[in-house]
């Protein structure tokens, strides 16, 4: 059983009323018209949500990563376009500014973006290279006291509308990821920052993604975020908190598709009764409450983890895969339960069987973190989970 204490309790049930009174009435509509949500944006960073794992001299609140889970968690039941948008600012976007960005650095940028006023980016990802960040191709050289970077990025959560954005680039042209190396780039003051195609999607659709085209953007020296090396390794830092993180929004994900679906199932009738008193229905609800309910116990084990301070590669990686492909399953025989029904858009479920597929990708696929786990377990970290 998990036990919440009683503030993180409140917690959740004030993210949940401002989830279903601001965010479900709006979740379809900004589905449907694919684009960022600013103003629901901007109210997440106002009711301090952005700030969660920050501190207060920041404007955030030094929450615990359990309660940012409940946050995420919340977040996605009501729309999983919003939760990545928020996601992808709180943690990713202003992380590497707050670990390695000077003061100035944070009150310019990490400041805004806590209250939603900066929209902030992580841009890692290149059209021929995704999983395997050997292959970056994107460079930045020194030149004096500044860096040029040329390149280009895709699949860039929040690129059309952001402010600023932490690019990966490498320091050296060898092969390998020893030289990648993370840069703080300002669109407002930098020149050669360009907009690529913005990518039509069918999930997550108002959570905008796109292509970053760097043209000889002149970066200054203090813009670059740690080291000439090692950027994988600062990346490394959070990674057990994003798949975690990825593991709280397919919660709240299958949470919703599960409870929309239940509440059809015992709602509509065929051949004289219920369809849930169908055993085949019956069947599918509760396998998909097994299955939601393991992934819930996995993912706010991982974060008190996390919270205890222990190192979980691979429970991270379990957490992940484990709850993302229970969203993707559940979505599917929750739209499976409303028939023909769970493909009409004035139903929710459409749009939550497509938002899953958003959860597989990010963070690793399920095939990089299956190798994750296999490595671990071949060379044996000794991680207390068994
Ligand atoms: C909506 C959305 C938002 C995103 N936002 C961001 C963002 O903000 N910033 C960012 O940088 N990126 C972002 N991404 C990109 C995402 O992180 C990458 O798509 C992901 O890392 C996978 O890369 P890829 O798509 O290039 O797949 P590839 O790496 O090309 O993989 C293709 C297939 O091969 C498999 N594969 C690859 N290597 C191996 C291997 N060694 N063994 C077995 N199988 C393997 C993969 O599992 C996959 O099935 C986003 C993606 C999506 C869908």
């Amino acid at each position: 059983m998990i036990r919440f204490t009683a503030e993180q309790e409140e917690f959740r049930r004030s993210v949940a009323r401002f989830v279903d009174a601001e965010v479900v009435p709006q979740a379809q509509a900004i589905d449907e018209r694919a684009e960022f949500p600013r103003e629901l944006f901007k109210r997440v960073g106002e009711l301090g949500y952005l700030g969660l794992r920050y501190p207060e001299a920041y404007g955030g609140s030094g929450a615990d990563m359990v309660t940012y889970c409940l946050f995420a968690e919340e977040l996605a039941r009501g729309s999983l376009s919003l939760a990545a948008a928020a996601a992808m600012q709180s943690l990713m976007g202003t992380y590497f500014i707050y670990t390695h960005g000077s003061e100035v650095l944070r009150q310019r940028y990490l400041v805004p973006a806590l209250r939603g006023d900066l929209v902030a980016t992580f841009a890692l990802t290149e059209p021929n290279a995704g999983s395997d960040l050997a292959g970056l191709t994107t460079r930045a050289e020194r030149h004096g006291d500044r860096w040029v970077l040329r390149g280009a990025k895709t699949w860039v959560t929040n690129a059309p509308v952001a402010d600023v954005l932490t690019v990966a680039a490498k320091t050296s042209a060898e092969r390998g990821m020893k030289s990648i190396a993370l840069f703080l780039l300002d669109r407002a003051t930098m020149r050669g920052i360009t907009l690529g195609k913005k990518i039509d999607k069918m999930s997550v659709r108002a959570s905008e993604t796109g292509e970053i085209l760097l043209d000889g953007v002149e970066v200054p020296a203090d813009h670059l975020l740690g080291g000439e090396t090692g950027g994988v390794e600062t990346i490394g830092g959070i990674l057990s908190e994003i798949r975690v993180m990825t593991a709280a929004l397919s919660v709240g994900l299958a949470r919703a598709a599960y409870g929309a679906a239940l509440a059809y199932a015992r709602e509509r009738h065929a051949f004289g009764k219920a369809i849930v008193e169908h055993q085949a229905i019956g069947f599918k609800l509760a396998d998909m409450l097994t299955a939601l309910h393991a992934a819930t116990l996995m993912t706010y084990q991982a974060a008190g983890a996390i919270d205890a301070g222990r190192p979980i590669t691979r429970e991270a990686a379990m957490t992940k895969l484990f709850a993302s492909e229970t969203a993707v399953r559940v979505t599917d025989e929750a739209a499976r339960i409303f028939a023909s029904y769970g493909l009409a858009s004035e139903f929710p479920v459409q749009r939550y069987f497509r938002d899953a597929r958003f959860l597989l990708p990010g963070g690793g696929t399920s095939e990089i973190l299956r190798l994750v786990i296999g490595r671990d377990l071949a060379w044996d970290r000794g991680e207390a989970f068994a």
